[in-house]
Formats: structure tokens, C-alpha cells, sequence
């Protein structure tokens, strides 16, 4: 893998690779949090080179395939009408395929302040024909539903007419990952061309299933540098592509301009529209391309402002590290963005970036939305309102499994059910499988963690009213029934679960699916429990009466979760290691060198075994972290403290012990498991916590899992590294209404600068060896109260505060 070259703000790519055009293309997606598009080249067309996707925030649709004999049922996010298409040809000649000629300069960049995606190429075609073009391309940013891209065309050392070729593709199908194929992979009916003004195309719609409603209308005007125009245009059909085909007299050495805008609109929309009529009066009306770059560089400035964190790892101002945190950042803001709190959508795992696991929703969230509080809070309450809108599919699936309150689904789409495949493929040994893995109960956990957290943060104590308790509450609930009495060990448990770690989904040799307590699960269950007494401790008596009321929650029930949350069971063995699950302890060790030398890459050690004809469950093997999430997600006080309530105590080396157990055990087969590792690391080992770091942030860019970043971005793991500069190096937590600062830099590390949203003020932060600054910026908030070492410190609007590093 060719990692791109870096500057600050920008990422170029040079020299023509098919072979990872694709990874590429994910890498140089643009999007709004509305929709976004693979950054294809214009011409592309798909198949094992070239991939060009574009993808709506919740545009899904179900379809029916057979598979191993079986009828199963896959919901996904809909590879929509294709707008980019766009290509040249000389009237004599062939229309460009980047495939096809011979290069003599390609460039392809993206810049990451502006979001703009240009590629700069010079090559010669199989007539000796010479050119020059530049494509710019945006998403727009501001107004969500327009996208542009201007060409530069120069032919170098030919003239002649010149025939230009724009329109929509409507005959797109779900084609990205080649393991889905053998699935139904079209999604887009009734497509049907509508008619428009000379220079626009109109393509209608709609899911098969979903039914949502599409209209897509592109612009397209071209003309030479000394301004004469097209000599002729003329409408072309083909299938489900429509646009029109235009024609040139070019000149060698006078560029030729190609515009094209694009407007998408859905049926989906607020305020609710007529696509169609929308769609057209918006390309109708858009400004030229210069003009719409503007407004676009100008809203991503805006979310530059809040966003941008400086990270200094020497001496010379802007490093790598920086710009791959950038990178995630926007990346993260095309996914979730101030468009996507008007819509009723999630935030999935792999972005709008591909159809790796269909575009649907996890406990991912549980490693972005922390970060989006600190920053666009009002973000995460739309992300959070996604849940809360699919509670009572919650309760349905709770109520289908003969259990009480919310069950929210491992993997989640459109209408809030269960959205996890029955069977998934191993591709190394071509066998359909059973998949367990929607028994991850612990996704509920990670939807009441992120709701206590953005109240923390936030201070919104309406949200909590209206929608955060209800489904802690439910959620609540859920654990209190999900659990049982063992009588002959006095404590609760919770059977038939698994735990992030993938790849252990029963007990060897057992036929029941499901692990018996599963240490995460456990305490994030009892953390909620508590956490539901403590919600109802923060909300007043007319709404909290109400809820009790509405919910049917009784005292007996709320003593009954405190009594659940008190004796809840976490298995341990050996000299105070956490098992990872009931009977871990008694599972064979792997023999992780002869694997790593017969296989090299064993991330995906559950594969490699299921093709040996072995199973990962029978060893001490994790994919990600498990237990060590614990560690990740509370400070060493809390957990401490909330293992007291269990009865349990925990030592000052619980943590190092752990982590060093669970670290030589793990195969980091997700990317998320390199951010928690990072992250317990940083207080303990440093440098080894740097060292992951490192490989946090080439999770994507240098494709460490071989081959998935063309499916679709980490998006979990892209906020991973920027939160862990963010809250992890520097300690920052807000707990009981104090910001609590606890630095604690990586060598390699030398001064972070960035800002948070706290309680309705920015907070400027700047941490280095030798000190740490807050500055508050002037306004008519109160104080805020800062802790640091056993002090708290009132920190005035527009005053600042400045503590030395290392208490
Ligand atoms: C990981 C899960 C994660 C999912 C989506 C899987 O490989 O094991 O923890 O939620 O990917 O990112």
C-alpha cells in the first residue's frame, strides 16, 4: 500500500494504481452528512477497478436472496443514481478510460479544509492525442442537496471537434463488496427520465422496497477559453442512464471549461418536497461552480473552527499525525454533519463511504458520539434521536424474546429491528456460517452510555426529559430482566451473550450459542442500572413522576435493579485477571507465532481457523477488546467504584495486569481495538500506547486489514484517534458538573491545542510538557469549575487559567 503524500491540509495521491484505485476512491469520498459519493474518477465505470457509489444518510432498502439453500432477507444502504458521469472523447477517438492510455502525469488530491477532490492528469491516447485535464469536485456543504465539478480540457498538441458526454446513471446496483454479490444487488425502480431545460437532465427513482422517492437533476454548460460554446447537443438514453452528449470545436493549447451541477432531492426530505420540482429548481437557480466552492469552502471554515485540533510532534509546525487527524475529522463530518440532525438517521460504522456492512448502525456510535459532544453536541442528539424514535421496536424485539423493557438491535437500519445477517460468509473457505453475533446485547449499553455522557457534557437536562431517560430507563429495564438469580453463588448473571470480542460466540463443545457472563457485559449492565437511579435523581418531580407513571416503574422495580446491580457476578481467575467470560480461563492458548509465520496477517484468526477445520472458540484468542473496554470508557476511580457496588475490588494494578494479559491475546481483527488498547495504555506504557496510536491512524489510510478500507471507511476508529488526543492524552472529563483535566502526554507528543463545547461555552485548551492553559471565552455563561490534581478551579467567562503539566 502507497500511503499518499501529506501536507497539512491536503493528501495527494501520484501515479496511476489500479490496483488500489478503490481504497482511493473511499479515501477521497466527499459528502455532507446528507449524502455522499466515492471519489471515482468522472468517467469511471464500475467493476474491479473503479467503484463509483453514492450513498443518502438512511437510504436503505430490502431484498430477498437465497443463499445456501436459504431465503434470507438483507437490508442495505442503496448505491444511488450515479451523477459523476462525465467524460470526453475526440470525435475520432475513444472516451477516456484512465485504463486505457498512457499516463504522463496523474495526480489525484484531496483537500481536506475545503473539501475539494482534484484530479490533475496528462496523458496521451493510443493516436498519439495529447491532454491535459483537471477535474475539481465538491459536495456541497452548505446546501446539502448540490454537488459540482468543473473540468479543465487542453488539448496539447491536437485540434478537432470534441464530443462531451454528462448525464445520470440510474442502472447502478450494490455491487462493492465481491463477498455480497452472490445477494440481490439491485435496489432502484421505476426509473424514468423526465424532461428539462436545454443543458439539464431530470432521472426519477425510487427503492423497490422502502419506496423512497429520488430525483436526481444535473446541469451541464461547456465552453472554450475564448468563449465560443457547444455547436451542437443532443439528448442520449441508454438504459437507465440519461443526459445529453455535446459537441466542441477545441483548439490545441485553449482549455476547454466543463461545468456540471448536480441537485439531489428525496422523498425523505424536510421540510417535505416534491423531489422533482426540487430538484430542478435547484440546478435551475445554483450559481457556477466558483461561486458554489465559495459557500462551500465557507461552511467547512465554519465547522473548521470548532473542529480542527493542533498536535505538535516536533518542532516543525504541521506533521503527518495532524493531517491524518484532519483527514478523520472530515471524514467524520461528511457522515454526521448539521444536515443530519434534520434527518432521522444513525451514524454507520463504515461512513456513506462504501456498502461494507451495509451501512448499518452499531455500537460504534459508543466511539463517536463522545467525540461529536465535545464539539457539535447538537449532532448527537439528532444521532441519539435515531434511537430514541426506534424504542418501540426495541420493546417489540425485547417482548419477542420474553423479555421486558428495550433490546435494541446489534445491527441496526431503517426501522430499528435486527438487521444482522443469519449466515455470513467466510471467504476464505467459501462456507456460509451461522452468525451469532446479534447477540451483543452490550449495544444497549453503549446507547445509555452515550445519553449520560451528552448529558454530562451538554447539561441538556430537556434531552434527558424528554427522550435520554425513557431510554435508559427501558433500557434499564431490559438488563434487570435479562439477568438471573444463581442461587448456589448468591449473584445475578446474564447467559447466552456475546461480548465485542467476535470471535468467541458459545462455549466449546457447547450447542447453545451464547457465552455465560461475559465480564463487559456484566458491568456496563450493572452501570446502567445505576445510571438509570441516577437519571431519575437528575429530573424534576413532574417529569419524572410522569415517566415512572407512563413506563409503569414502581419502587419495588427500582429496588430490584439496585439490587441486581449490587450483586451482579464478574468471573475472575488466576492472580486477579477479569475473565473475559465464565470459562475463559479453562480455553487452550494459541500458538500466535507459528500462526503469524504460516499466515502472516492473522487479524482474522476466526477465518483462518474456520478453514483449518478448527474454531476460534476453543482458544484464548480475541478479535478486539473486550474486558479492556472497561477501561476505555471509565476512569480508574470510577471503575473502581463501580466494581465496589458489585462487591468486587479492584486493585491499582488491575489495569496494567489486565491489559497485559488481554494484549498478548488479542489479534486487533477490528479497528477499534487498537484505540482501546492505545487509549488504556496511555497512563501506564506510553510509548507502546503511541506506538498503537500510530497504527490507529493508518487503519484506513494504509489499509492495515488488507483490502476493507475500499468497502468503506473505520468510522469508529477514524474518531477513535482523534478523541484519544482529544479526551484521552489530555484526561479531559466532565464528571458531577466539573471539567476534570488529567494530562498525560507520549514523548512523541509534544502540545495539543484544540477546543470543546462544554456546558454552552468554548473552552480553549493547551497542553504541553511544561503546562497546561484553559481560556474561556467571553460570554454570558457562568463559570465553569475545572478540576485538576484535588483542586477545582471557577474559571470566569473570557478568563483564562494556566496549571503546570505533571501535578
Ligand atoms: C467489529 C465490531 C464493529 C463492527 C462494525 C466488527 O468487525 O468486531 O465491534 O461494531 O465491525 O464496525
Amino acid at each position: 500500500m502507497t500511503l499518499p503524500e501529506t501536507e497539512s491540509w491536503r493528501l495527494t495521491y501520484r501515479g496511476w494504481d489500479p490496483e488500489q484505485q478503490q481504497h482511493r476512491e473511499a479515501i477521497c469520498t466527499l459528502g455532507n452528512g446528507r449524502f455522499a459519493t466515492r471519489g471515482a474518477f468522472e468517467g469511471a465505470v464500475a467493476g474491479d477497478t473503479h467503484y463509483p457509489g453514492t450513498y443518502m444518510a438512511g437510504g436503505y432498502n430490502r431484498r430477498t436472496s437465497v443463499v445456501a439453500g436459504r431465503e434470507v432477507e438483507n437490508e442495505d444502504l442503496v448505491n444511488l443514481p450515479n451523477w459523476l458521469c462525465l467524460n470526453f472523447r475526440p470525435l475520432e477517438g475513444d472516451w477516456l478510460d484512465l485504463d486505457a492510455v498512457t499516463w504522463l502525469a496523474y495526480r489525484q488530491s484531496l483537500d481536506i479544509r475545503q473539501g475539494v477532490l482534484t484530479y490533475a492528469l496528462h496523458f496521451r491516447d493510443a493516436d498519439g492525442r495529447e491532454t491535459r485535464l483537471t477535474s475539481r469536485r465538491i459536495v456541497h456543504m452548505a446546501d446539502s442537496h448540490l454537488a459540482a465539478i468543473q473540468w479543465q480540457l487542453e488539448p496539447v498538441n491536437w485540434s478537432g471537434t470534441v464530443a462531451i458526454r454528462s448525464g445520470i446513471d440510474g442502472g447502478v446496483e450494490n455491487r462493492g463488496v465481491p463477498r455480497y454479490r452472490d445477494l440481490e444487488t439491485r435496489h432502484l425502480d421505476g426509473l424514468a427520465a423526465e424532461p428539462c431545460g436545454d443543458d439539464t437532465v431530470l432521472l426519477r427513482s425510487a427503492t423497490s422496497q422502502s419506496r423512497i422517492d429520488l430525483a436526481h437533476a444535473a446541469r451541464t454548460r461547456a465552453w472554450r477559453a475564448d468563449g465560443a460554446g457547444e455547436q451542437a447537443r443532443e439528448p442520449v438514453r441508454d438504459g437507465g442512464y440519461i443526459g445529453h452528449e455535446c459537441y466542441l470545436a477545441a483548439q490545441a493549447g485553449q482549455p476547454i471549461t466543463v461545468e456540471k451541477v448536480a441537485a439531489f432531492y428525496s422523498g425523505r426530505d424536510r421540510p417535505v418536497c416534491e423531489p422533482g420540482l426540487d430538484a430542478r429548481a435547484a440546478v435551475e437557480r445554483a450559481p457556477g461552480f466558483d461561486e458554489l466552492l465559495r459557500t462551500h469552502a465557507k461552511a467547512w471554515a465554519r465547522y473548521w473552527r470548532g473542529w480542527d485540533i493542533g498536535l505538535h510532534t516536533d518542532d516543525n509546525g504541521d506533521t503527518e499525525e495532524q493531517t491524518v487527524l484532519r483527514l478523520h475529522i472530515f471524514h467524520l463530518l461528511q457522515t454526521t454533519s448539521l444536515h443530519t440532525t434534520e434527518m432521522d438517521v444513525g451514524v454507520p460504522a463504515r461512513g456513506l463511504h462504501g456498502e461494507a456492512y451495509r451501512g448499518h448502525i452499531f455500537w460504534d456510535e459508543l466511539f463517536i458520539l463522545p467525540l461529536l459532544n465535545c464539539h457539535s453536541p447538537e449532532i448527537t442528539r439528532g444521532l441519539l434521536m435515531y434511537r430514541y424514535r426506534r424504542l418501540r421496536e426495541a420493546r417489540r424485539a425485547a417482548a419477542d424474546a420474553g423479555l421486558r423493557g428495550a433490546m435494541f438491535p446489534w445491527q441496526s437500519g431503517s426501522s430499528g429491528r435486527e438487521e444482522t445477517q443469519s449466515l455470513h460468509l467466510n471467504p476464505q473457505s467459501g462456507r456460509w456460517l451461522p452468525d451469532e453475533s446479534s447477540r451483543q446485547r452490550h449495544v444497549n449499553a453503549a446507547i445509555v452510555y452515550n445519553t449520560w455522557r451528552y448529558y454530562e457534557i451538554t447539561g441538556d437536562s430537556d434531552f434527558l426529559a424528554f427522550a435520554g431517560a425513557e431510554m435508559i430507563l427501558s433500557i434499564a429495564r431490559f438488563w434487570a430482566s435479562l439477568a438471573t438469580y444463581n442461587t448456589e453463588r448468591g449473584r445475578y448473571e446474564i447467559r447466552g451473550v456475546v461480548g465485542p470480542d467476535e470471535f468467541h460466540t458459545r462455549h466449546p463443545d457447547s450447542d447453545e450459542p451464547g457465552l455465560a457472563n461475559n465480564a463487559y457485559t456484566n458491568a456496563m449492565a450493572a452501570w446502567c442500572l445505576q445510571t438509570a437511579e441516577r437519571t431519575l435523581g437528575e429530573l424534576c418531580p413532574t417529569p419524572r413522576d410522569e415517566l415512572l407513571d407512563r413506563l409503569e416503574i414502581d419502587d419495588a422495580e427500582i429496588r430490584r435493579w439496585g439490587e441486581i446491580r449490587r450483586r451482579m457476578f464478574i468471573p475472575f481467575h488466576g492472580d486477579g485477571i477479569i475473565s473475559q467470560f465464565e470459562g475463559y480461563e479453562a480455553l487452550q492458548e494459541l500458538d500466535w507465532s507459528a500462526y503469524r509465520e504460516r499466515y502472516g496477517n492473522i487479524q482474522r484468526l476466526d477465518r483462518i481457523l474456520e478453514a483449518e477445520g478448527d474454531d476460534v472458540n476453543r482458544y484464548k484468542a480475541s478479535k478486539q477488546a473486550d474486558l479492556l473496554m472497561l477501561f476505555y470508557l471509565f476512569s480508574r476511580e470510577q471503575l473502581e467504584a463501580l466494581f465496589a457496588t458489585m462487591g468486587y475490588e479492584l486493585d491499582a494494578q488491575a489495569l496494567p495486569r489486565n491489559t497485559a494479559y488481554y494484549e498478548a491475546r488479542t489479534s486487533h481483527g477490528s479497528t477499534l481495538s487498537h484505540i482501546v488498547h492505545s487509549w488504556v495504555l496511555a497512563r501506564s506504557d506510553r510509548q507502546r500506547s503511541w506506538d498503537l496510536f500510530g497504527n490507529a491512524l493508518l487503519s484506513d489510510l494504509g489499509d492495515i486489514q488488507g483490502g476493507t478500507t475500499r468497502e468503506g471507511i473505520h468510522l469508529g476508529a477514524m474518531a477513535g484517534t482523534v478523541d484519544l488526543v482529544l479526551r484521552g492524552y489530555t484526561g479531559l472529563e466532565p464528571r458531577d458538573g466539573v471539567l476534570w483535566l488529567d494530562p498525560m502526554l507520549p514523548d512523541g507528543l509534544r502540545e495539543v491545542a484544540h477546543q470543546i463545547h462544554y456546558r454552552g461555552h468554548w473552552i480553549h485548551l493547551l497542553v504541553n510538557h511544561t503546562k497546561v492553559t484553559l481560556h474561556l471565552e467571553e460570554g454570558p455563561c457562568p463559570p465553569v469549575r475545572i478540576g485538576y490534581g484535588d483542586t477545582v478551579h471557577d474559571l470566569e467567562p473570557g478568563s483564562r487559567l494556566e496549571l503546570p503539566y505533571g501535578r
